[in-house]
């Protein structure tokens, strides 16, 4: 009895995981897109985490980064700080950060 309970019970976390994976995986494929369709459209889709303003693409160094138009914070994408902090002659991000 117990056990039929138990499998019944792994049988629902694991529809529950399932979904909520689904959840979140369509979740990004949206966030995905609306991202390329912004890129496409030469727009940012992104909002100032911090003031909700609009963030402008830029280009520092090869890099583009996300700067906010109304508090003038800059948003670094994944791998873009890297990107900056490795370039030859030690630039400013590099000497900021040690590189
Ligand atoms: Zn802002």
């Amino acid at each position: 009895m117990a056990d039929a309970f138990d499998e019944r019970r792994r049988g629902l976390e694991e529809e529950y995981f399932h979904r909520k994976n689904k959840e979140a995986i369509e979740k990004l494929r949206e966030k995905m897109k609306v991202a390329e369709e912004a890129k496409a459209a030469g727009t940012s889709s992104m909002r100032c985490p911090r003031c909700d303003g609009n963030l402008q693409e830029s280009k520092v160094e090869e890099v583009s980064i996300d700067t906010c138009d109304k508090c003038g914070g800059v948003w670094l994408d994944s791998g873009e700080l890297e990107q900056l902090t490795k370039h030859e002659g030690g630039g400013f991000f590099g000497k900021l950060f040690g590189g």
